[in-house]
């Protein structure tokens, strides 16, 4: 903490956010938009919504987030709609549980749209302003303090600081203190933090050189165009035409084997294996240097050069993040094909900063020590903008919602992505900078990136965030869903010779019995298109409709099994636990597991079955206890 004595009371909030990232806007936006008197701080304008690493949102797991960010009255969706520059629809040759939206964004336009956006919000301030001191009552939030001497009353404080908090970066031997590419770092807070018994550790990550678009020879390249038709990530947009949009290529390219004799060579002089780096990296974004450390019979590597935006030629050569030196990089980034001549305008570099433990947070991000108080983003151990946004939205309404005394919003494992997120993190915690990805969630089939809408509006509406008209269209686009599933099952065809010869056409065998074309669909073979033929008097249902009606229809069995799954599922999450319960009272539970559910005081005893340590027999017991009512006091 900063010791100066000029502090002054500036004023008195409802909630203040610290940080303006992608975490921080959309608290701010949320709580605002929920009619609480709002105040977002930043060490700097110029890092709102700032994407220091790759310029594109979305991708496998990461797409669902941003939709069903969306599909809650969030605002990442509704503004990279406006500012992408180029759109695909990614793993389209898996099943729809992992079709996930990727985009490239300009983010030049995508930090100017989401600022306005904070500018133009009712209830909400905006303050350039570096946080130093967090203070508390009584266990619960009064006011937070900057280094340039304001004081902010508060009934809620959200921390979403991201990758700033004691921000260090390190190319090779030199380092730092700084947040990303130059802004200032937040190197005070840190201190309250501890003081308040929060455990702070060392997270890193890293991102590649940024290079001269004129400097590439893109004819050594391969071209990456965007999708033909583009899908909007927000619902709001749905059914849009953005045929105008003219998409900018993106262009794949490989590293060379000299590529891997030049980083081999100087392994020792990388922050991570010179071992003068403390941070743990995320595995799912690697460097190129771990790359060739992982992957020793690899000798060569996939790398993609993407736009950064309309308004720059500085280009993002994905696949190549590195914390080698300067004059290292300079030789390396010459060896991957087309870029024999390449100018780098930033250099590569690694970042490090203080994370927190979220098994400290209830499901609410809401501290378990600290009453109002609230975590979200890159500070609560994961890695990318649309965890970050997802975080910050469930910060934002919860912390509003307690403030109106109304009951919390808490997403689980069945409902989102988000959901999975914030349960990993607040159950499990993380050892490294925490990635989505669609394997981390047993429901996907379910939880697919088409259907957030009808899983979340309904929530998005009661906490207020989704206009009452948005929601009712909602409930239009879902009984007409249903309606039309009924309908195909009501149509049977019977094995006629006219209509078994339109079958063979169609590359499926005659009929034999008669058959709905609910059934038919289900045939690998045949889709809810291609059965049109059959189908005259059918209800002319918007596309986006149409794949929902066909998945359903074609997964009907996979879906069927999953609910039951997450029926048994939700009866554990309904066992509540008690908030500060001294389980060392309970017999029969072993000593580790009295242990792990003291330090992580589990909400439910089906969070409490996910902490690593606690066996099903320790579950049992609980249970029992709970039905005797020996947990209750
Ligand atoms: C070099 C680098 C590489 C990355 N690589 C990847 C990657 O490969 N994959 C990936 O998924 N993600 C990557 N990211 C992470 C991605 O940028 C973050 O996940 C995302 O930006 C986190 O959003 P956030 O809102 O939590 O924080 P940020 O976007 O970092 O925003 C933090 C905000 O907090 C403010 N702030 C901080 N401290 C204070 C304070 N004390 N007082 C006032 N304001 C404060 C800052 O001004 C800023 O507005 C990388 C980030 C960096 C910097």
């Amino acid at each position: 903490m900063l010791e100066n004595n000029y502090k002054y009371k500036a004023g008195s909030y409802d909630v203040v956010v610290v940080g303006a990232g992608h975490a921080g806007c959309e608290a701010g936006l949320a709580s605002a938009r929920m009619g609480l008197k709002t105040l977002i701080l930043t060490t700097s304008m110029e890092s709102v919504a700032d994407m220091p690493c790759n310029p594109n949102i979305g991708g496998t797991g990461k797409g669902h987030i941003v939709r069903e960010v969306d599909a809650l009255g969030g605002q990442m969706a509704i503004n990279i709609d406006k500012t992408f520059i180029q759109s695909r629809m990614l793993n389209t040759s898996k099943g729809p549980a992992v079709h996930s939206l990727r985009v490239q964004a300009d983010k030049v336009k995508y930090h100017q749209v989401m600022k306005k956006t904070l500018e133009d919000q009712e209830n909400l301030d905006l303050f350039e302003q570096e946080v130093d001191k967090i203070n508390y009552k009584d266990g619960k939030i009064v006011s937070c303090e900057t280094i340039q001497g304001a004081i902010f009353d508060t009934k809620a404080l959200i921390i979403a600081t991201g990758t700033y908090l004691n921000g260090k970066i390190l190319i090779g031997e030199f380092e730092k203190t700084s947040g990303p590419h130059g802004l200032q770092a937040a190197t005070y807070l840190s201190d309250s933090l501890e003081e308040m018994g929060f455990k702070l550790r060392r997270f890193k990550t890293g991102t590649p050189a940024r290079i001269d678009r004129k400097s590439v020879h893109f004819d050594k390249t391969e071209v990456q165009k965007g999708d033909r038709e583009v899908i909007p990530f927000s619902f709001l947009n749905e059914g849009e035409d953005f045929s105008h949009i003219k998409q900018e290529n993106c262009y794949l390219t490989y590293t060379s084997e000299k590529t891997k004799e030049i980083i081999m060579d100087n392994l020792d002089r990388s922050p991570i294996y010179g071992g003068f780096i403390k941070g743990v990296g995320p595995r799912y974004c690697p460097s190129i240097e771990d790359k060739m450390v992982r992957f020793p019979d690899r000798d060569i590597h996939q790398v993609f050069i993407e736009p950064e935006s309309l308004s720059t030629d500085e280009m993002y050569v994905q696949g190549v993040s590195s914390s080698l030196p300067q004059e290292v990089q300079m030789d390396f980034y010459k060896t991957i094909l087309g870029l024999e001549d390449v100018k780098i305008i930033r250099p590569a570099y690694a970042i490090e900063y203080d994370m927190i433990d979220t098994r400290k947070l209830y499901r609410t991000l809401e501290s378990k020590d600290y009453e109002g108080l609230y975590f979200a983003g890159q500070i609560n151990g994961s890695s990318g903008y649309e965890e970050a946004a997802g975080q910050g939205l469930i910060a934002g309404i919860n912390a509003g919602l307690k403030i109106k005394g109304e009951d919390p919003l808490i997403l689980d494992r069945s409902d989102a992505y988000i959901g999975v997120l914030i349960d990993d993190l607040t159950t499990k915690g993380t050892k490294e900078p925490y990635r989505m990805m669609t394997s981390r969630c047993e429901y996907r089939l379910t939880m697919r990136q088409d259907n957030a809408d009808l899983r979340l509006t309904e929530k998005g509406y009661r906490v207020g965030l989704v206009s009452k008209e948005r929601y009712e269209k909602t409930l239009g686009k879902k009984e007409a869903i249903e309606n039309e599933i009924q309908r195909l099952k009501n149509i049977i065809l019977t094995p006629k010779d006219e209509t078994n010869k339109v079958l063979e056409e169609l590359g499926t065998s005659p009929l034999k019995n008669a058959l709905s074309l609910y059934d038919l669909i289900k045939r690998p073979e045949l889709t809810y298109e291609s059965l049109r033929i059959f189908d005259e008097n059918r209800p002319d249902l918007p596309r986006f409709q149409q794949i929902q009606v066909q998945t359903e229809i074609k997964y009907e069995g996979y879906i069927r099994k999953q609910m039951a799954d997450i029926d048994k599922f939700k009866k554990l999450e309904e066992h509540k636990l008690p908030k500060n319960y001294d389980y060392s009272k309970i017999l029969g539970l072993k000593k580790e597991s009295v242990e792990k559910l003291n330090e992580i005081k589990p909400e439910s005893v089906g969070q409490a079955s996910r902490i690593s340590g606690v066996s099903p027999a320790d579950i049992n017991v609980l249970l029992i206890r709970l039905k005797t009512g020996e947990l209750d006091g």
